[in-house]
């Protein structure tokens, strides 16, 4: 920590050759690397600690403590904070500013501290999190969005916790990571109770890996691997399905390029899971709101929550809380239609579209159009059921 501050500090007092301070310069105290958010800078105003003084008695000494600096103190980028420092009239004091700017950026993004933690209730976190930090469209929406997680976890084959790197209340990256745990019941031949269970295995699977805003561009893939190997470590899985496999895949044949690629053998075998969630139609149906997932993500009449699209009900694609009802194929052609354009036939109890549906004028209803026959002289269609043979 002391090193850090050197570093602001020494950067601070650095740009002073080059720019003209404010008038204000030497009221900015204790500045250096915020509490609750590493990629910021935090420091207080002599103003505010003899106001605190007067108002509560705490007394702000040479050294604040991190509760103080939590508490109190003012955290913005480094950048807003030079600009407050120092008075700019020149392009070339300009230009020395965003450069150091950039340096001091550079080091607080390099120099980050933090653990790896896995969140239990998956809702909470969502709701938890500070809106669009990370391109995520989920992130710090109503926690009412989320209920199928909890949904998930109450059935008994899989459960979703969310696994991230967390530096102070920041999150640098985060990814959902599913488990399916196969059990078998031991039981008794006499007695026919269950004498114990036995976990058979685990499959997993780690979901996309969502890296924040400020660590895009600076080390994005570096931290989905990172995070990738301390999921792996944590639950100690031999070789892990990952969405971002790909991206992964190529940090590390970039960087260890030219050393021996085998001994960085790859464990990462496939980009889909190999299971899938059975939940409740019903249960999903009544909640009150949906999440938009990335890839356990349709749904079919069943409850089968999985990847695969073939045969689903509910596409959960949307961000605003609502679901998409996945298109039927016409009975007869099998032409894809979309909800509102597929007519039910009641007499021939099909789903089929326009061109294959037929009115029936004297039933009022619709049917299949190999049962429509035309009547030349009326120029109306007969049910073909309903004529003598
Ligand atoms: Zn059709």
């Amino acid at each position: 920590m002391k090193t850090q501050k050197n570093i602001i500090l020494d950067s601070i007092n650095y740009l002073k050759n080059f720019v003209p301070t404010h008038k204000e310069f030497n009221t900015y105290k204790h500045i250096g690397r915020a509490v609750s958010n590493p990629l910021n800078v935090s420091y207080i105003s002599q103003g505010k600690i003899n106001g605190i003084k007067e108002n509560t008695g705490v007394v702000i000494g040479n050294r604040p403590t991190a509760e103080q600096r939590k508490k109190y103190f003012t955290q913005t980028s480094i950048n807003k904070l030079l600009k407050k420092l120092f008075v700019i009239n020149t392009s070339e004091e300009s230009k020395k500013l965003e450069t150091i700017s950039q340096e001091v950026d550079d080091f607080l993004k390099s120099s980050l501290d933090y653990e790896f933690k896995i969140f239990d209730n998956v809702p909470e976190f969502y709701a938890k999190e500070k809106e669009n930090y990370n391109g995520s469209c989920m992130a710090g929406k109503n926690k009412l969005c989320f209920g199928i997680y909890d949904l998930i976890n109450q059935s008994k084959k899989v459960n979703v916790k969310m696994a991230a790197f967390v530096s102070g209340e920041e999150i640098l990256a985060r990814a959902l990571i599913w488990c399916e745990t196969n059990k078998i019941d031991k039981i008794c031949e006499n007695s026919g109770d269950i004498l114990e269970t036995i976990i058979t295995n685990k499959k997993f699977y780690l979901d996309r890996i969502y890296i924040n805003n400020k660590l895009q561009n600076v080390c994005f893939s570096e931290m989905q691997h990172k995070l990738f190997k301390a999921v792996r470590q944590a639950y100690k899985i031999e070789a892990l399905p990952c969405y971002n496999k790909s991206h992964i895949e190529s940090y590390i044949l970039n960087k260890y390029y030219h050393k021996n690629t085998e001994k960085f053998k790859f464990m990462c075998d496939r980009v889909t899971p190999d299971f899938i969630v059975s939940l409740d139609f019903d249960e999903v149906m009544n909640l009150n709101a949906w999440p938009y997932l990335d890839t356990f993500r349709y749904l079919d009449e069943c409850g089968y929550l999985s990847h695969l699209e073939d045969d689903v009900k509910i596409i959960f694609d949307q961000t605003n809380g609502d679901y998409t009802e996945a298109g039927k194929c016409c009975d007869n052609c099998g032409v894809n239609m979309d909800t509102d354009d597929q007519i039910y036939s009641d007499l021939d109890d099909e789903y089929l579209c326009h061109d294959c549906a037929i009115y029936i004028d004297e039933r009022g209803e619709y049917c299949n159009e190999s049962n429509a026959v035309y009547n030349d002289y009326s120029g109306s269609y007969h049910y073909a059921h309903d004529l003598d043979r």
